[in-house]
């Protein structure tokens, strides 16, 4: 049976954003991973939620970032928070499906995971992520921060309790 899961973006969400040139990035290498404490999430997995990262890293394409360092920064993730999965798009380009706002990740996950887009809730920090969620029908949650005050999402929360709650409180979960 399809299971619901929780989808959480990387940047603004399991670690800060670089801020750089006037806009906001991804860490470039170990020395500028500023992590936020998730670890609270990990109790939505004895629910039967799914845990998985979704994240645009463009800047491998563009050489910038060395794919080396991605790798072992999501195995510390991934084994830190629990995660079944991390979906990563490389590619710089806007009109490539697996690129956010596409849902090519998204797709790929549900198929992958057996989860239940309907039941599935989407974290992230720019609109970025609110779209590519809401067009997979998944619930949007946005993290609040300086840089996303404007935004819509079908909900906000700014801390890991508040995420618990929301989810357990819309799936009837008793936590
Ligand atoms: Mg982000």
């Amino acid at each position: 049976m399809p299971t619901p899961a929780l989808f959480l973006d990387r940047d603004g969400i399991f670690n800060e954003v670089v801020f750089r040139d006037g806009g906001h990035h991804s860490p470039r290498n170990w020395q500028e991973v500023k992590h936020y404490p998730l670890e609270g999430l990990i109790t939505l997995k004895q629910f039967g939620i799914k845990l998985v990262m979704i994240t645009n890293q463009p800047d491998i394409e563009r050489k910038i970032i060395c794919e080396s360092f991605v790798t072992e920064l999501h195995e510390y993730y991934k084994t830190t928070y629990q995660l079944d999965n991390i979906y990563m798009c490389p590619f710089s380009s806007n009109d490539h499906p697996l690129k956010k706002p596409n849902p090519g990740m998204f797709l790929l996950a549900k198929k992958e995971l057996n989860i239940d887009l309907s039941q599935s809730f989407h974290l992230g920090d720019t609109e970025r992520d609110t779209i590519a969620a809401a067009r997979c029908g998944i619930s949007t949650i946005l993290w609040t921060r300086n840089y996303n005050k404007e935004l819509k999402s079908d909900f906000r929360v700014s801390c890991v309790q508040e995420i618990v709650d929301l989810i357990s409180r819309r799936l009837y979960l008793r936590v």
